[in-house]
């Protein structure tokens, strides 16, 4: 473990209340003992109650304080036995400014995590290397048709959803978005997909789904592309109150998803995806290959829709001799695909959301 071999820092933040400056820690999340009718903790009750209890004066930190309290943090290292200039980096879901990540959210995912513990993994590095095939280059038409699942249609969610995400494509005369609910195996379902004129509509798509229980389930996270209006969608993504945050494509060589500070916005990361390493997972990895857990799209899905997937082929980049997607027109649909499965990708990695794959 490298963190351990290093001087493993850990990011202080000052209580608003007395100013101790502390690394937050599940324990400190308090809720409602009461919330518990029988043997079943009221979720709603829980994520009502739920706020942080500072360690020194025990004052209730709430998910309001912690923008001003990440940026009132510093980075502290706790292993004086290290060996010298080697720094290691320690960050916990609490830190996340997701909304999936608020302090009732977190509360209520460990109750209800509790039981099933021992069989939860935590895949949160299994997807950092995605290997490449070469003699697959694309999706062709017939894996794109066989996506479609004849057990639902757009506006249906067949299945008990871990979350429901929702990405967009921000263009000059339109906006494409798309819904998907994330089964607890992993699985990706395209609930419903369409455009909208003006970035801003995008907050006010009000998408209710009924999941096969009864339970209306709605989109509770997704990126938004900032790379044809970066300034229209860093402010849809602020006014979004922790449910988007700005994507970019990124030509790098290595890793899937990473992210960095926006000077304008310091506590909402601006994530950039892998074009290269996205694409292949997408087009060869789940749609030509079908590899598990699968991709659907509803019966009824569109050709506008389809067609967002077909056309896509591996070339050699004559300047640099490294392997690239050709530039395809009219794929927005399909980068907001990618944009979602980025996006559970990174929830996985803050901890908001654990799949339970075989
Ligand atoms: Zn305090």
């Amino acid at each position: 473990m490298a963190f351990l071999a290093g001087d493993q820092r850990y990011y202080f933040v000052p209580c608003p209340h007395c100013g101790e400056k502390q690394r937050l820690e599940f324990s400190q999340i308090k809720w409602d003992q009461e919330a518990k009718v029988g043997n079943k903790w009221d979720e709603d009750r829980v994520k009502a109650s739920a706020h942080y209890e500072c360690c020194k004066c025990h004052g209730a930190i709430t998910d309001g304080h912690k923008t001003s309290m990440l940026r009132g943090g510093e980075w502290r290292p706790t292993n004086p036995a290290a060996a010298t200039g080697r720094r290691s980096y320690h960050l916990n879901s609490l830190y996340a400014p997701w909304r999936s990540c608020s302090f009732g959210e977190l509360a209520a995912k460990f109750l209800r995590d509790k039981g099933a513990r021992d069989t939860l993994q935590d895949f949160q590095n299994s997807t950092m290397a995605i290997p490449w095939e070469e003699e697959a280059s694309g999706a062709s038409e017939e894996a794109i048709l066989a996506c479609r699942n004849p057990d639902y249609r757009i506006g249906q969610c067949p299945v008990e959803p871990v979350i429901v995400t929702l990405c967009a494509d921000v263009g000059q005369s339109a906006s494409h978005w798309s819904a998907m609910a994330w089964a607890l195996g992993g699985e990706g379902f395209v609930l419903d997909y369409g455009t909208v004129t003006a970035p801003e509509d995008i907050l006010h798509l009000r998408l209710v789904f009924d999941a096969p229980s009864g339970r209306k389930v709605a989109p509770m996270q997704g990126l938004i592309d900032s790379g044809f209006n970066a300034t229209a969608v860093y402010r849809v993504c602020a006014l979004s109150d922790g449910v988007f945050f700005p994507a970019k494509g990124s030509k790098a060589t290595s890793g899937t998803i990473g992210a960095s500070i926006l000077k304008d916005y310091p506590t909402m990361p601006l994530y950039t995806v892998n074009e290269f390493f996205s694409k292949v997972a997408l087009y060869i990895d789940k749609i030509e290959k079908r590899k598990a857990p699968f991709l659907h799209f509803p019966a009824d899905a569109g050709d506008d829709f389809l067609n967002s997937f077909a056309g896509q082929k591996i070339i050699t980049n004559r300047k640099t001799g490294k392997p690239e997607f050709r530039l395809v027109a009219g794929d927005h649909y399909a980068d907001t695909v990618r944009l979602h499965y980025a996006c559970v990708q990174e929830l996985r990695k803050v901890g908001a959301i654990e799949f339970l794959e075989k």
